[in-house]
């Protein structure tokens, strides 16, 4: 089959760096110099597999069956992420009873990796074929697969001809080429699984334009509030959203072309596949960031707005969103004023929950995150504007180990971020990353300055877990610097 989209790689984006530390200024003049090169780790825990992504973007879609063709291991995220995740999602939707997801190992053992494992495929494909006869099944690659060689491609299109108007309808088969290896940079899953959408679901389908429709590309962490909120936010300015890919039906993917407009939840997440979509359909798009927080929340609609000329409707709908909450978050800031946070998220929700920090008076003292490439210059800028350009940034795909000894010599006031070692040492602290409450629009603002309320007025359990729990390292490290590990690009010369 003819790929409309070939496999790209984002560690290819110009200054890309997932190894790095350094005064927000610094790096970001460095990067506008194109001269932001990457360190290395001597030591490093593991990084997010892109596979993951893949599985994530994917694994909510209605009427599907994945099958992760890997050891059993590369399928352990699904059990405590994806599928987790889903259940809360519908029991919030009031959907308890909604199909499950088919997440389904082909288990590759010693005997496939050395005689290879197609067949193994082939036989778990059918057996899952059979039980649940779906309308697509997504084939995973792995890094065994792949580095074995197996043709998933080709057992696809084997599986397709068979499959033909089975049981009354056609089956599509959808490879991924989601091995971990491919990329350190995990949001290259994203991009896989939509080009994997489009490639092999909706292939060359062209339907009729449907006036007001705008595609929203959201990443797996979108909650039901938060769709709720998105969807509030854009009929208020006459547009209908169609919320891609989490929990979309079939006939959702195939309205993708059908769209006005296009628009991602952040600047990291579909972006790439928006800009083919203007390529191939004329499809207009706008690239922006997350609504978190009111700066962003309204950067974000306005970015909308100005795409599908509905700026008096915006203007009309943020004075009166922002004057709706505007008593609540002066209430809040009287107790968060002037106070140090620290941040770990995601590129495109640190940055938003920078702005966030903002709304509610506080300093950003240092921001970890997993990539800086020449792409989130201005952002960087504005986050700038807002908190100075001497904020700690330190790109890292994960390692808490840098983060905890950190964070134990800074003491900041408040943590936003994913907070288990942080609670051992005392901190007040709250979750961003929560995919299952709101954090998005007008809403999420009062719901996260609330928790940050909760946490500064009550942080007896993380003060109880400081005194009570161990540590999680051990006290020289400490002692050392946070960045003991990192061998600067100058250093290695
Ligand atoms: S695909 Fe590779 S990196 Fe990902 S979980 Fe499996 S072995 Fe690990």
């Amino acid at each position: 089959m003819q790929k409309q989209i070939q496999d790209t790689i984002r560690d290819k984006h110009l200054g890309f760096a997932d190894v790095q530390v350094g005064e927000s200024g610094v790096l970001r003049e460095k990067a506008q110099s194109h001269c932001l090169k990457n360190a290395h780790r001597t030591f490093e825990q593991g990084i997010q597999c892109v596979q993951v992504n893949s599985m994530n973007a994917l694994v909510s879609l209605q009427d599907t069956v994945m099958i992760i063709h890997s050891p059993l291991g590369c399928s352990g995220c699904a059990a405590f992420g994806a599928i987790d995740r889903l259940n809360v999602y519908k029991h919030h939707r009031g959907r308890d009873d909604a199909p499950e997801s088919h997440v389904i190992s082909s288990a590759l053992g010693e005997k496939e990796v050395i005689l290879g494992g197609e067949k193994r495929l082939q036989e778990t494909i059918e057996k899952a074929v059979e039980r649940y006869n779906p309308k697509i099944v997504f084939i995973l690659s792995s890094c065994a697969a792949a580095i074995i060689g197996d043709d998933i491609d080709a057992v696809a299109e084997r599986m397709e001809k068979k499959y033909r108007k089975f049981e009354g309808r056609d089956i599509l088969f959808a490879p991924v080429h989601c091995e971990g290896f491919k990329s350190r940079n995990h949001a290259t899953g994203y991009d896989l699984a939509l080009a994997t959408l489009q490639n092999y679901v909706i292939r060359d389908a062209r339907p009729p334009k449907q006036k007001g429709l705008i595609n929203l590309f959201a990443t797996h962490s979108l909650s039901w509030a938060d769709q709720q909120e998105m969807k509030r936010m854009l009929n208020a300015i006459g547009l209908e959203a169609n919320i891609l890919p989490y929990n979309a039906t079939y006939e959702d993917i195939m309205k993708i072309p059908a769209a006005e407009y296009n628009i991602s939840v952040c600047q990291i997440f579909g972006d790439e596949y928006i800009k083919f979509l203007n390529e191939k359909y004329g499809i207009p798009y706008a690239v922006t960031n997350m609504p978190i927080g009111t700066r962003s929340t309204n950067r974000w609609l306005r970015a909308i707005a100005k795409l599908a000329g509905k700026e008096k409707e915006a203007e009309d709908f943020i004075a009166s969103e922002s004057a709706a909450v505007r008593d609540e978050i002066e209430r809040i800031k009287k107790k968060t004023d002037g106070l140090r946070a620290c941040l770990t998220a995601g590129t495109g929700r640190g940055f938003a929950a920078a702005t966030l920090i903002g709304d509610y008076g506080m300093k950003l003292l240092c921001m970890h995150t997993p990539y800086y490439d020449e792409a989130y210059i201005d952002d960087f800028k504005r986050l700038e504007e807002l908190h100075g350009s001497e904020f700690l940034v330190n790109i890292a795909d994960m390692q808490p180990y840098e983060q905890v000894n950190l964070l134990k010599k800074f003491k900041p006031d408040v943590f936003i971020g994913m907070s288990n070692w942080v609670s051992r040492l005392g901190i007040p602290s709250l979750h961003i990353l929560d995919s299952k409450r709101p954090t998005f629009g007008y809403r999420g603002v009062l719901y996260l300055g609330r928790k940050i309320e909760d946490a500064l007025d009550n942080n007896n359990f993380n003060k109880n877990l400081s005194q009570f729990s161990k540590n999680a390292y051990r006290e020289e490290w400490y002692k050392k610097d946070a960045f003991s590990y990192l061998q600067m690009p100058e250093d290695a010369l």
